[in-house]
């Protein structure tokens, strides 16, 4: 594996790759590598010629500088992980190869981007659409992989590519769970023991909430009982819990409101002071 720290070079591969007519897979990351990433990179090496993945802690979708200051970072092991994977390049630049003039684009992402993280997160994705954007303009991928932990922001992706008019598929991936539960997260790290312990109940939840929606309760009452029931966890707090149309992401009413996609329930909790996301399917 290669370790590529410059636009450059990641363009000379990228251009070797595509005039031999080789399929190239993006898994863009911020690095902290668990199975999480494990699970996109092997999908990948499985479906590409060519495996690319980026490590790169993006500050353009930091809306809080706290979390980009404390955003666990280890290269190291990252890269270990990655070439055991059988990553073809690890792309690792710096802030400054980035961005050398600060983006200041703004993306018209419409309404996928403005409920739940994007009411939460000002700016956030914005951020993701900028680095997203700009990794599919260099890395040129046939296919992209992202996690279905962050539900939403797939959407936001699938709408940047609509607006840019980029030719690739993206391909989502399942989320990956601890044994009890939890799903992983790079920010996991920062759970205590004690958050650590209570963590996993937010999925339990999430999963009892399945057997309301088979007696009979509709979207707007099931996320009211289950924001509640979480609450009354000891050390959860509900930011929100939607329960979305897995397309659009707007919140549905009633269930036979959801299009061919589904329903989706998408929640944050703050646990111990770490925000947490997950989702369920119903
Ligand atoms: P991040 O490094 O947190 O920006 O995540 C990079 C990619 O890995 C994103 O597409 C995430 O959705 C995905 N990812 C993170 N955690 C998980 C997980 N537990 N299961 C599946 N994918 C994940």
């Amino acid at each position: 594996m290669e370790i590529i720290r410059t636009v450059k070079r990641l363009e000379e591969v990228v251009d070797d790759a595509r005039s031999k007519g080789l399929s190239i897979g993006l898994v863009p990351t911020m690095g902290a590598l668990h199975a999480g990433h494990r699970s996109l990179v092997e999908r990948a090496r499985a479906e590409n010629d060519i495996v690319i993945t980026s490590v790169f802690v993006n500050p353009t979708q930091f809306n809080n500088p706290e979390d980009l200051r404390t955003y666990p970072r280890t290269e190291e092991a990252d890269c270990r992980m990655l070439e055991e994977c059988g990553v073809d390049y690890a792309f690792v630049p710096s802030v400054q190869e980035m961005y050398p003039e600060p983006d200041t684009r703004v993306f018209d992402l419409g309404p996928v981007a403005e409920v739940m993280e994007g009411a939460m997160r000002p700016g956030h994705f914005n951020g993701v659409a900028q680095i997203v954007s700009r990794l599919f303009a260099l890395a040129k991928p046939t296919r992209a992989y992202f996690g279905e932990k962050d539900f939403q922001q797939i959407a936001v992706i699938r709408r940047m590519v609509e607006l840019e008019g980029f030719d690739l598929e993206i391909v989502p991936c399942p989320i990956v769970r601890e044994s009890d539960g939890l799903a992983l997260s790079s920010r996991n790290v920062r759970l205590s023991p004690e958050a650590r312990a209570t963590a996993p109940k937010i999925h339990y939840l999430l999963e009892q909430s399945l057997n309301l929606k088979a007696d009979g309760m509709q979207p707007k009452e099931l996320a009211a009982t289950v924001a509640a029931a979480i609450d009354d966890v000891e050390g959860l707090e509900t930011e929100y819990y939607s329960i979305v149309d897995a397309e659009t992401m707007q919140p549905i009413d009633r269930w036979e409101d959801a299009g061919v996609l589904g329903a989706v329930g998408c929640v944050t909790v703050f646990c111990g002071g770490v925000r947490l996301i997950d989702n369920i399917r119903y």
